[in-house]
């Protein structure tokens, strides 16, 4: 997908922070960070939004949430907390329509969210 943010950061076309890589799944740090640590992990494979998974994302979809895990172990989150989130769409206000996890964590949080 040659229009894609993500995509032109996965392929370094425009500058991303990148913090975590494997053959599945990259990782770079949000350019707004809403807490201390704010982390975006994109699957490599460009998917627009969480309607169109498929079965064959299974893996990937796991990766993901592996990616998240050591990331957050790295960044000291492991026992204090975080948080991770999907937008999918308007309503949950989606704005880069590649897939992406948002790894939140580094201050206390309030439930539920806005
Ligand atoms: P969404 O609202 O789609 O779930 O999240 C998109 C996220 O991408 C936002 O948190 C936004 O700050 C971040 N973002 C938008 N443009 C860029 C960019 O060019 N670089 C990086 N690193 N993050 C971006
Ligand atoms: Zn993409």
């Amino acid at each position: 997908m040659t229009d894609c943010l993500f995509c032109k950061i996965r392929d370094r076309e425009i500058p991303g922070d990148i913090v975590y890589e494997n053959n599945h799944v990259l990782a770079f740090n949000d350019i707004n960070s809403v807490a201390p640590t704010h982390i975006l992990i994109i699957p490599k494979e460009h998917i627009p939004t969480l309607n169109d998974l498929e079965e064959n994302h299974t893996q990937t979809m796991g990766e993901l949430f592996l990616a998240a895990k050591a990331i957050a172990s790295k960044e000291g989150l492991s026992d204090s907390g975080y948080r991770t989130i999907f937008n999918c769409n308007e309503d949950a206000q989606q704005t880069v329509f590649h897939i992406h996890l948002h790894l939140i964590g580094g201050r206390k949080m309030t439930w539920p969210p806005g």
